[in-house]
């Protein structure tokens, strides 16, 4: 019951923003990624079938059954990749120091890398620095799981724990369709202590929002403990990922194939590349695609997955290799202990030019979508 004290209390406490205000200002507006971190946190947020956030049936936002603060402006505000917010801040906060490059992002290394296994190397991407970081990561005891992302044959995907070596291949290759990555990293805090995820920018840098934030104490609390809570996160290059029913419709169209013929797909040098299960290949370019292209990737600058320990893609490398960011001291361990323990071979020779080429190409599409927002009135996120 409310006493004449809280109901002059009440109004000078800050209210959080919550739902209703990210609902408003990036899904209402067409600028969700799809990144799942909010629905990691939240029990009342749910995922639609194209990955973006939504209250659960039935559920109303904490903000909107008499809570003042959920945290500081609401779970699922706190860790949106796609409201404002301050990068170089958070750069402060998870680097201890701001980018010295502002095309690459903040980091201590870069390598080109590819695996001395031929297990990782047969179902991998490119080099299979990934999921060889990862297994020598398993095999240290450096990680208990990670987050993977898996599909299905007709390229449906799910987001999974993977827990063993056998897992972790299971879980290579790219697929160009999101899944709830970083949701399941949320979630997996009560099933594992060292959890990695792999993820794309939006993906990696809303993990980083909430291991600067709401998981921050928690991290803090449990260090002195025998089984302190440590979260490794290693970041894919991404231009653009799809939700599953656009791309699917597009490429049996564009193809003329069925989804499972499908045996692998790629998207380089601006192809959209297949390769089907009887090894014959075809190619369109990838602008065929475009109207599949959501609007969050064209408000993305975010090329390199900038918030990780490690950030890994193809541009920069000969075929077959795969292009490498140590950003964090965890992350130049875990490249080192993959080296050690014989699963990777790196070398120096990285054409950081490619790699900047591609950022640029996103800020083109950033700033050029952006202008097109503003002159709609519509919300753009500012990270200054
Ligand atoms: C949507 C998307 C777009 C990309 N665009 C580019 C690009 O434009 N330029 C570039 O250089 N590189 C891009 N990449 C990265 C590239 O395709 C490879 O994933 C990267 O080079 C790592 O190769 P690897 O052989 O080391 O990885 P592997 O050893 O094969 O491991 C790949 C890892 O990525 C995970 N994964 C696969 N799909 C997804 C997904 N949708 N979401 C989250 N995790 C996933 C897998 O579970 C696995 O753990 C993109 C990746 C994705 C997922």
């Amino acid at each position: 019951m409310m006493t004449a004290d809280t109901e002059t209390f009440v109004p000078l406490m800050k209210r959080s923003k919550g739902f209703d205000e990210l609902k408003k200002l990036v899904i209402d507006q067409g600028i969700c990624s799809g990144c799942s971190t909010c629905a990691a946190f939240c029990e009342r947020i749910t995922l639609d079938e194209n990955g973006q956030a939504q209250l659960a049936e039935g559920a109303e936002c904490n903000m909107n059954i008499g809570a003042v603060q959920c945290s500081d402006e609401g779970t699922c505000y706190d860790v949106c990749p796609m409201v404002s917010f301050s990068k170089p801040e958070l750069e402060k906060e998870f680097f201890g120091d701001v980018r010295k490059d502002q095309d690459l992002g903040y980091y201590r290394k870069i390598v080109a890398a590819r695996s001395k296994k031929k297990d990782i190397l047969d179902k991998a991407q490119d080099g299979g620095a990934v999921t060889s970081i990862l297994a020598a990561a398993l095999e240290a005891k450096l990680i208990d799981a990670n987050v993977v992302t898996s599909r299905t044959d007709e390229w449906n995907t799910s987001a999974d724990l993977a827990t063993k070596h056998d897992d972790l291949i299971a879980g290579a290759g790219t697929k160009y369709v999101r899944a709830p990555a970083t949701m399941k990293f949320g979630k997996s805090i009560r099933n594992a202590r060292k959890i990695a995820m792999v993820g794309t920018g939006c993906q990696t840098l809303g993990a980083t929002r909430a291991i600067t934030s709401l998981l921050k104490d928690t991290i803090e609390k449990t260090k002195e403990s025998d089984t302190p809570l440590d979260f490794t996160l290693i970041g894919l290059f991404c231009f653009e990922n799809f939700p599953y029913g656009c791309i699917k419709e597009a490429l049996e169209r564009e193809f003329g194939v069925k989804i499972g013929d499908i045996a692998k797909t790629d998207i380089t040098r601006g192809k959209f590349i297949i390769t089907k299960h009887d090894g014959t290949t075809d190619q369109k370019p990838v602008k065929a695609f475009d109207e599949c292209v959501p609007e969050a990737c064209n408000i993305c600058t975010n090329f390199t997955s900038e918030f990780a320990d490690i950030s890994v893609g193809s541009v920069g490398t000969d075929d077959g290799w795969s292009t490498v960011i140590a950003r964090t001291e965890k992350g130049e361990k875990l490249l080192e202990n993959a080296v050690k323990l014989g699963y990777l071979e790196t070398k120096d020779e990285v054409n950081l030019e490619a790699v900047k080429k591609n950022r640029s190409i996103k800020q083109m599409k950033f700033d050029a979508t952006s202008k097109k927002r503003k002159e709609e009135d519509k919300f753009v996120p500012e990270y200054d």
